[in-house]
């Protein structure tokens, strides 16, 4: 099931979310639904709280030849992170334009460490540890961001971001459009 994407402004995307208790039918449906809704979307990666969710769970989408040689093994299926903690990341660092499904329509470079190790259940609740860099680990690192409150634009200089201000208001207040259903309910 598609579910709607929260925007930027809801406060489930600030609250930060919390350690999943393991395989359970919920979990299985949110990470079927997070799936069909990245996808819908034609987004390469969805955190839970962006479907309004507060269980530590992400899915990503990345090209065969993309993906940690630890993950290649999962393809075609999406790469499905329960749990996940970043436990090494490189001094190295890169810059990378980044956007969100939760806040359409803004593209900003931010900075962020080139490789991470990290450690996590997959989608079969087996525990797992990868070493990503490149579009792996930016995407990964963008997730787990999710996962603690933060936005991509939380990393941006001031200066970017007071150029922004304008229009992050108008997504806060639900001024925006999108190809994919946004969520308008009760926050
Ligand atoms: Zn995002």
């Amino acid at each position: 099931m598609i579910l709607p994407i929260r925007l930027y402004g809801d406060p489930v995307l600030r609250r930060g979310a919390e350690e999943a208790s393991g395989d359970s039918a919920s979990i299985r449906q949110l990470i079927d639904d997070m799936i069909e809704t990245m996808r819908g979307a034609g987004g390469i990666g969805l955190a839970a709280p962006q479907v309004g969710r507060t269980e530590r769970v992400f899915v990503a989408e990345l090209a065969a030849e993309l993906r940690p040689a630890e993950a290649r093994e999962q393809a075609p299926e999406a790469l499905v992170f329960v749990n996940p903690e970043i436990i090494e990341e490189s001094d190295e660092e890169s810059e990378f334009e980044e956007g969100c499904l939760s806040i359409p329509d803004v593209v900003e470079p931010v900075r962020r460490p080139e490789r991470i190790r990290m450690t996590y259940l997959d989608r079969h609740f087996r525990a797992r540890e990868l070493e990503a860099g490149g579009l792996a680990a930016r995407v990964i690192q963008h997730e787990m961001d999710h996962l603690e409150g933060v936005f991509f634009v939380d990393r941006i200089s001031a200066f970017r971001r007071r150029l922004l201000r304008r229009k992050l208001r108008e997504v806060a207040s639900g001024k925006v459009e999108a190809s994919y259903a946004l969520y308008a309910g009760p926050k």
